[in-house]
Formats: C-alpha cells, sequence, structure tokens
C-alpha cells in the first residue's frame, strides 16, 4: 500500500485509528466527514478554481511507495493551499502540508510554503519545510508503513483521547 497525506495526518493522531484505517475498516460516519469537508471547502473558496489546480504526485521516500493528491496548489507561486473543516488547529494538519511539500520538492517542483485554511475559525496558518523536518518526515514514513502492516491492531488510547473519533463505539464498545 503506499503511504499518502491520509495516513500522514492520521499518524499523529492514533496509531489504532491508523491501522484500521489502512485496512479498510471505515465507520460511515467518515465518509459524511470527508463529504462535509471537502463541501466547506468549496463554498467557502469558491474562486479557488481559478488559480489553483489539483495536482497528483507520487515518489519513493526510502524506498517506500508515497504517493498525495493535492487539491490546491498554485504553480505560480509554490504555495500549497490545504482546507480545514476543523474548528481547532492540529499538528496532523502541518504534518499532513509538510508531506506534500517534500513530494513536490522530491519531483522538483517547486514548493515554497504551504497555507492551512481554517473557515470555521477564520485564520490560516503558514507552513514551512525545513532540513529538519524532511528527516521526520522520513521517520513518519517508515513508521506508518510498519504500523499499517503489522499484523494486530494497535491498542485504543483512553477515551479522554478519542474525542470525536468515529470510531469510539468500535474501540469502546467492542474491547470493553
Ligand atoms: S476511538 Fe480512540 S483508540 Fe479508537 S481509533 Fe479513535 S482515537 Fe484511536
Amino acid at each position: 500500500m503506499n503511504i499518502n497525506a491520509t495516513l500522514i495526518n492520521i499518524l499523529q493522531i492514533c496509531q489504532r485509528e491508523l491501522w484500521l484505517h489502512a485496512n479498510n475498516i471505515t465507520m460511515e460516519h467518515t465518509s459524511d466527514l470527508v463529504t462535509e469537508g471537502k463541501q466547506i471547502g468549496e463554498e467557502s473558496y469558491p474562486q479557488r478554481a481559478e488559480r489553483n489546480q489539483e495536482v497528483a504526485i507520487s515518489a519513493e521516500i526510502n524506498g517506500i511507495a508515497c504517493n498525495a493528491k493535492i487539491d490546491f496548489y498554485d504553480a505560480k507561486s509554490g504555495v500549497v493551499h490545504e482546507i480545514k473543516k476543523s474548528s481547532a488547529k492540529e499538528m496532523a494538519h502541518v504534518s499532513q502540508v509538510q508531506f506534500y511539500l517534500y513530494l513536490l520538492r522530491k519531483n522538483g517542483i517547486e514548493a515554497n510554503y504551504g497555507i492551512i485554511e481554517y473557515p470555521k475559525l477564520r485564520q490560516t496558518e503558514k507552513v514551512e519545510l525545513h532540513e529538519d523536518d524532511i528527516q521526520k518526515i522520513e521517520r513518519w514514513v517508515k513508521k506508518v508503513d510498519e504500523i499499517i502492516n503489522q499484523e494486530m491492531c494497535p491498542p485504543s488510547l483512553p477515551k479522554s483521547k478519542c474525542r470525536n473519533c468515529s470510531y469510539f463505539d468500535f474501540c469502546h464498545t467492542v474491547e470493553e
């Protein structure tokens, strides 16, 4: 399985969620959220398609196949835009955009920085990619590869860390 930005994002949140997602165990709620996020992006930034393009990109990172579909890439300025429906900023969002920037650069495509836009918060966050971030991304890719290929599902996090997770009932009803 190729490592993509969604898996990099989920790694920052929960290893169990990563394994479940990668092994195609999904909850209906998850797809609803994806649809809602897409709608927020389209409704909040209707002008976006005019200056940005969708980019599908792939590269090997330390021998592991990786790919990404970047929804909004401004080739003129070398800027990646990512829209999040979340009402809170998260490190996982930054990780996802750094992964995009790294894949673009590995393909020789200009990638100066990223901008995460939070329509609900009416805020943006600038994301940069430095040398030490590259080593970090390479470690994430290796870690994701290890986790999704392990036979057993990693243990659940404590309930207090599972707020808003679509697997909540699955993890905390099945196991108890
Ligand atoms: S409910 Fe908690 S343990 Fe289960 S996948 Fe979600 S975050 Fe991880």
